[in-house]
């Protein structure tokens, strides 16, 4: 798929393998190149509904795609069914690519189908992606840890198995540190509530991304006691990235991604 060897092909897609690969957030141009690579070689695809349709794009037509998307209340396969599948298919000799949106081990439960291929004896291979927090805080013009403002950036996640937001908020509400919440829309006025009661200051910058790297991007920036007010507004919808923390107030300086749908 690639026009020259640079950098060097470390081990072509192999029969019988699985590469749990991290999509990146969304602009196709953010993948890897060894994403790139196994992309154009693999049999079959298995992918979820955070994957973008230009990522998309770059897989060749020929690539079986099996979707087993999953959104945050409801799970298109469950996730004994996705393991399952991705032993069967390696079984069968296949070169399969699992997709997965950003990292495959943030927040997006690599872990749990590798330990499935482990105990079944498949091989496998982790090829990283980006992160929707440093992606998007990339293209919203955030950045995470301006030292001016932050000495700390935690990955938080907004969306408990029992649909709970049960987490360390005095840990959280401490001052100099970014906070990034991965599905944390539908608990956002949670959120912001209990992050001020335990001590960050209402007047906190916050920011929520829709859809960051991509064409739709939607950026809405706030204060903490304002935010999710602002967020309601803005008709905002799951899946999108909450960032808190003094970094927050640089984005309207360093902006610079023009999404094709704002203007
Ligand atoms: N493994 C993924 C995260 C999966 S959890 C990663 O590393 O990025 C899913 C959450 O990620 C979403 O609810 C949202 O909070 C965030 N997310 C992923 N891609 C996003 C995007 N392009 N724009 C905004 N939020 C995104």
């Amino acid at each position: 798929m690639l026009d020259s060897n640079c950098p060097p092909e470390r081990a072509p897609a192999r029969p019988g393998w699985v590469y749990l690969v991290g999509a990146g957030p969304g602009d196709a141009e953010l993948l890897t190149v060894r994403a790139l690579r196994l992309l154009g070689a693999a049999d079959v695809l298995v992918y979820d509904n955070l994957v973008s349709q230009s990522v998309l794009a770059c897989v060749p037509d020929g690539v079986e795609r099996i979707y087993v998307g999953k959104k945050a209340s409801q799970h298109a396969l469950p996730q004994g069914q996705i393991n399952q599948l991705l032993v069967d298919l390696a079984r069968q000799g296949r070169k399969v690519v699992r997709l997965k949106g950003g990292d495959p081990y943030i927040f997006g439960r690599g872990g749990e189908e590798v330990e499935e291929l482990v105990n079944a004896g498949v091989p496998f291979e982790v090829v990283p992606g980006i992160t929707a927090a440093s992606g998007i805080s990339a293209y919203a013009g955030i950045p995470l840890t301006h030292r001016d403002f932050a000495q700390a950036c935690v990955f938080v996640t907004g969306h408990l198995q029992d649909g709970s937001v049960g987490l360390d908020w005095d840990m959280l509400a401490r001052p100099r540190q970014t906070l990034v919440f991965y599905m944390g829309i539908t608990q956002l006025p949670a959120i912001c509530d209990q992050l001020v009661a335990h001590g960050l200051p209402a007047s906190t910058p916050a920011a929520v991304v829709r859809r960051g790297t991509q064409s739709a991007q939607k950026v809405v920036t706030s204060d903490l006691g304002h935010l999710a007010e602002a967020v309601k507004a803005a008709g905002i919808v799951p899946p999108a990235l909450t960032i808190v923390g003094d970094v927050v107030g640089l984005q309207a300086r360093l902006a610079w991604f023009q999404p094709e749908e704002a203007s």
